[in-house]
């Protein structure tokens, strides 16, 4: 599903002495299918930017379109987008919460009306597609390592059988071999369901490896777009902004 973000501006606590503008006149299209990665210094707007994806946010100002739905109309179905649209939140395993993993990926397909056979079929395929063994799903989510209940967190989400995949920072918080874990399982993922996803993170390392689209925000407004070889050409100014530019491309250059 194409994703298209036209003039959009959000403002937290409008007119408020505390009133914050974090997001400024950002237009943006991501076509079907496209691996898109979003990546700016804390504060930048990338979570605000992404939580208008799938209606947890309203503009201030600005349209958004998912598919040929728009979603910033008053009367559209939010729980319709939202099983289109998956969004994952950064440390998502503090969302899980029922006693068991099956319970838990099982709960998106329940609210959605599937039938208990359906919710079983899709509980076991979620759980097959980010690599965990069917011995998980009677384990409580509490007995698993940080890396595995960050996979139960995303079978959540995939369990509704998304169009569109969306995680905030999916790596923040484990170890190397974890956060490469994670990463090649989302890329894998992509590849094989064709997928449109957008992954926000602040680690160019992460991003630089597989995603063939770059956005960097800056103070709530898209600074640069391009590969990942257009954007890291701008070494100067993305550290300028606080980004550092991969290991790789240093060396590169020197
Ligand atoms: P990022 O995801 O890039 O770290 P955010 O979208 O979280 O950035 O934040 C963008 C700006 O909006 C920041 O200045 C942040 O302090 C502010 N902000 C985020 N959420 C809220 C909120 N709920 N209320 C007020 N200000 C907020």
């Amino acid at each position: 599903m194409q994703i298209t973000i036209e003039h959009l501006t959000h403002t937290y606590m409008a007119g408020g002495p505390f009133e914050k503008k974090a997001l400024d006149d950002v237009s943006l299209t991501v076509p079907n299918g496209q691996f898109l990665a979003i990546i700016g210094h804390t504060g930048s707007g990338k979570s605000t930017l992404i939580q208008h994806l799938n209606g947890l946010l309203k503009p201030t100002e600005g349209k958004i379109t998912i598919g040929e739905t728009d979603i910033t109309e008053k009367n559209v179905k939010l729980k319709q987008i939202r099983s289109q649209v998956g969004l994952v939140f950064q440390y998502p395993e503090y969302q899980l919460f029922e006693e068991t993993v099956f319970r838990d990926i099982a709960f998106g397909p329940k609210n959605m009306g599937l039938s208990e056979q359906e919710v079983k079929e899709r509980v076991h395929e979620a759980l097959h597609v980010v690599g965990l063994s069917e011995a998980m799903l009677e384990k409580s989510p509490f007995e698993l390592s940080g890396g595995q209940k960050r996979r139960v967190a995303i079978a959540c989400v995939l369990a509704m059988r998304p169009n569109v995949l969306i995680l905030d920072e999916p790596t923040a918080g484990l170890d190397p071999m974890g956060r490469d874990e994670i990463l090649f399982q989302i890329h894998s993922l992509f590849k094989r369901y064709n997928m449109t996803v957008i992954l926000v993170s602040h680690s160019m390392e992460d991003v630089a490896r597989f995603a063939k689209r770059i956005v960097v925000m800056d103070n709530g407004k898209i600074a640069l777009d391009g590969t990942p070889a257009q954007v890291f050409r701008n070494v100067a100014y993305l550290e300028q902004i606080g980004l550092s530019v991969p290991q790789i491309t240093k060396v590169m250059r020197a």
